[in-house]
């Protein structure tokens, strides 16, 4: 964890990512740790979804103290026992009951998918399925680190973007294989035992399959690394059967300890069209979120990701993380042909909601699905987006949002021009032009 700890880029961004950087390299608890230690002092089975909701109100009061205590160093939970019923044990129920009448993301189709006779947009019921899962290499700096993020592709999704790039995860929910909270649970101890830097929730799109994801964190603060003691040979190989890498990485217990429990950021890679109601529930065991920010207007949403009120959404969500405090990294694609409508509107708003954020600027837009005319699945509907954005759209883009004073040429630069040898980070707009 050394080789993290010496990143170059940490110089310039560690006190923007302060409790990500702190619980990756093992100084504090991820916040599922904090949680297990908040008891919820109510009747779990027996209780109305409503109660449910306002104990959960009380017990996040009293993480978000525990919380604060840990981050200023005025508590070790090392020394806090751990409480049953938890906090963690409140949101597991919690979207439980949701999933029976389903509004974890703005869709709000309100179908019990527990039944599995009526699915909603997403096409998912109760099962969650895994496509892949492995180190992802090519993340943001901070977030793939030195030995990767530990990428966790779920199937399905809430959104329909013409040009997606996992289009074969996305849209196919019977892609990968069928998991369990105790499967994800053991993935997540193995992936950080090989040294990953976060466990990244992702897809297609974690939000329809929440429910099993709190669980198998509430698994994983239970259990630890005795989760793999209860994996039999069949459930090894069920689980490995969908690792996508099988590089010499070394199994290392000081890389995932804090103390004698299995210590792991966990990350939020969303299309962030989720409830106000799942995002409380997440913000009590997510250490950093990564949202993509795509529509700078209704319009051009609905059109190629078939997503109504996609900015009302979506901004309301970066707005309230943004607010709460929390480590954060947006992402935005730019697309060819949508500067104007998209691009510009979007880094505006963050500008003006949003300063001092984290921002990444993707270039890496390419035709895919519905807008590669080379594929089947090609409609001339998208035509404007068959092309990858050209270097002009690019660099306007990019003087655009140094003009706004976006926080945003490290993040999105680091893959393109050695940066550590170009001085002052404040100008690789300009040095960036003759790369391109
Ligand atoms: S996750 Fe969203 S799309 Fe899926 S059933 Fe629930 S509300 Fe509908």
């Amino acid at each position: 964890m050394e080789s993290f700890s010496r990143l170059w880029i940490w110089r310039y961004i560690k006190h923007k990512l302060p409790w990500y950087y702190d619980v990756s390299t093992n100084r504090k608890p991820a916040k599922y740790l904090i949680a297990s230690r908040v008891r919820a002092n109510i009747n779990l089975r027996d209780s109305s979804e409503g109660e449910l909701w306002r104990e959960f109100d009380e017990a996040t009061k009293e993480f978000l103290d525990l919380w604060g205590k840990v981050r200023n160093g005025e508590v070790d939970i090392r020394n806090v026992p751990k409480s049953e019923p938890s906090l963690l044990d409140l949101i597991t129920e919690i979207a439980r009951r949701m999933l029976r009448h389903c509004e974890f993301c703005e869709w709000r189709c309100r179908v019990d998918r527990t039944g599995g006779r009526r699915l909603g947009v997403c096409m998912l019921d109760s099962v969650s399925r895994v496509s892949t899962y492995f180190h992802h290499l090519g993340e943001e700096l901070p977030l793939r680190g030195t030995l990767g993020s530990g990428t966790i592709f779920f199937t399905s999704c809430n959104m329909r973007c013409a040009f997606c790039q996992n289009a074969d995860i996305s849209r196919d929910r019977f892609n990968g294989v069928p998991v369990t909270p105790r499967d994800l649970a053991s993935i997540v101890v193995l992936l950080r035992l090989e040294g990953v830097h976060n466990i990244n929730w992702v897809g297609g799109e974690p939000t329809p399959n929440l429910h099993n994801i709190v669980e198998a964190i509430d698994l994983l603060a239970k259990h630890g690394m005795k989760i793999l003691d209860q994996l039999g040979e069949e459930d090894y190989e069920h689980i490995l059967s969908v690792k996508a890498d099988f590089l010499p990485y070394n199994f290392n217990k000081g890389w995932a300890m804090y103390g004698n429990e299995v210590n792991v950021p966990m990350l939020w890679n969303s299309n962030f069209y989720m409830t106000p109601e799942s995002l409380r529930l997440l913000r009590v065991v997510m250490d950093i979120w990564l949202p993509d920010f795509k529509y700078g207007n209704d319009k051009c949403a609905f059109r190629i990701s078939r997503t109504p009120r996609y900015f009302e959404v979506v901004s309301r969500n970066h707005k309230v993380v943004y607010d709460w405090g929390e480590d954060m990294i947006i992402r935005h694609l730019v697309m060819p042909n949508h500067i104007e409508c998209d691009t510009k509107p979007v880094l505006k708003w963050i500008s003006d909601n949003m300063p001092g954020v984290l921002v990444n600027i993707m270039d890496q837009y390419r035709p895919e699905h519905e807008t590669d005319p080379h594929s089947s699945h090609y409609n001339p509907e998208f035509r404007e987006l068959a092309r990858r954005p050209s270097r002009d759209e690019l660099m306007e883009v990019y003087r655009y949002a140094r003009d706004l004073g976006l926080n945003f040429e490290l993040i999105s630069f680091e893959k393109k021009i050695d940066i550590r040898y170009l001085g002052d980070p404040d100008s690789l707009v300009d040095r960036l032009n003759g790369d391109y």
